[in-house]
């Protein structure tokens, strides 16, 4: 099996796992009890805290919130933030979101918001002007995601969060930067951002734990009543073994980091090079630079993308043809459409994700197989006319 696919979901390192396993059996103990059976776990999440603290570059552990997942981290900071802060109605957000955000501003338009949604370029990369240019002063939230799950671009959230800050103190900025974490260094403490959130299954700790980042000063409601956890603001008795793993994930992904920026860029860059060179239908939907380094979003004009990704599925190969969420639905994505993709690429569109486990050796696999694939799809096309003049203008 050939893993391509990690900005979906990535494996759990092992290291991960065996971290957590004294958790998953003998230490069982509710760490806010009171007896000493309590003492271990209680030290381990605090150990967690102070090892995620580091991963977002924050100042101090108490900035950090466990939550179950990023879809919760990104609800807990824009519900939070809006329901503490009534008088302001206007936000502004971008259209390329992840669902997770999206969705979540499409309801407070339902309560009266105004939502701007501000668009991207032709390489996805943000209309940071025009984002500029609708700054008010009732605006309670500028919410910008750091790096785009389908392409891999990176915003300039910080660049964002100095404007927002020197035009507009009061409003919050919130950044979703679970396609950051692990791919790219964070320093939130040197920034203006007042909320990330981030998921550990993004950067090999298992599915159902994230975190919340918050400056000391941002106050935020919490999305649920209870017991006194995390402050008071996320109730509900500790997930210790994964709180845990997300700990020691963090930490390793940390010490990868470098690995991620020099060696898995390379292999993403070999394997883009390889596809674009070999297959004469293929298309780079992005710029080279100013992405995160493991994604690479490649086009295949006059093909479907389902059946190239079951091409692939039958060599064993995983990849995928939009954001997790919306694979599964023939819907193009919403980040390409937003991008202009011309139609003729839109439903072609295949993200290649990798990881620190990626092999040399999966790469050059999907470099061989991927011209035989191309051939079998176009010749099945119904745009044969427009594939041979695609072919004539590749090879001149
Ligand atoms: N934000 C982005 C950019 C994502 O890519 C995802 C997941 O794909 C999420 C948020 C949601 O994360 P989770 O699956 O942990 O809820």
């Amino acid at each position: 099996m050939i893993y391509l696919d990690n900005n979906a979901t990535t494996a759990v390192d092992e290291k991960v796992l065996e971290e957590m396993l004294p958790y998953l059996k003998g230490e069982y103990a509710n760490p806010s009890s009171m007896y000493d059976f309590a003492k271990k776990p209680a030290a381990a999440i605090r150990d967690a805290r102070v090892k995620v603290r580091d991963f977002f570059g924050a100042k101090d552990e108490k900035e950090i919130f466990f939550t179950s997942c990023g879809s919760e981290s990104a609800n807990m900071a824009i519900r939070g933030v809006l329901n503490c802060n009534k008088e302001k109605r206007h936000i502004i957000t971008t259209k390329v979101e992840h669902p997770c955000v999206l969705n979540t501003y499409k309801y407070f338009e339902k309560q009266g918001y105004e939502v701007d949604y501000i668009g991207v370029n032709a390489y996805g990369e943000l209309e940071v002007e025009e984002l500029k240019s609708k700054l008010r002063k009732d605006t309670a939230l500028v919410s910008v995601m750091y790096a785009n799950n389908e392409t891999g671009v990176i915003h300039p959230v910080e660049e964002i969060a100095e404007y927002v800050k020197s035009k507009s103190p009061e409003t919050r900025v919130f950044v979703d930067g679970v396609q950051a974490a692990g791919k790219i260094p964070m320093d939130v403490k040197n920034t203006k951002i007042d909320l990330m959130g981030i998921s550990g299954h993004k950067f090999h700790a298992p599915k159902g734990i994230g975190a919340l980042y918050m400056k000391p000063d941002v106050r935020i409601t919490s999305l649920i009543a209870g017991g006194h956890q995390e402050r008071g603001l996320r109730a509900g008795t500790e997930n210790v073994p994964y709180i845990v793993g997300m700990g020691k994930a963090a930490e390793l992904s940390l010490d990868a980091l470098k690995y991620e920026g020099t060696e898995v860029k390379r292999l993403r860059d070999k394997l883009e090079a390889g596809i674009l060179k070999n297959v004469f239908n293929a298309r780079l939907n992005t710029s080279v630079s100013g992405r995160v380094p493991n994604t690479s979003n490649i086009g295949f004009e006059y093909v479907e993308g389902e059946l190239i990704l079951l091409h692939l599925s039958d060599l064993g190969i995983c990849a995928s043809s939009g954001s997790a969420c919306t694979s599964g639905s023939l819907e193009p994505s919403h980040v390409l459409r937003a991008m202009g993709i011309p139609f003729t690429a839109l439903h072609g569109s295949i993200r290649f994700s990798l990881s620190r486990f990626t092999k040399e050796s999966d790469i050059d696999y999907v470099i061989e197989k991927m011209p035989a694939i191309m051939d079998k799809l176009t010749s099945i096309s119904p745009f044969q006319e427009e594939l041979q003049a695609l072919r004539q203008r590749k090879q001149h």
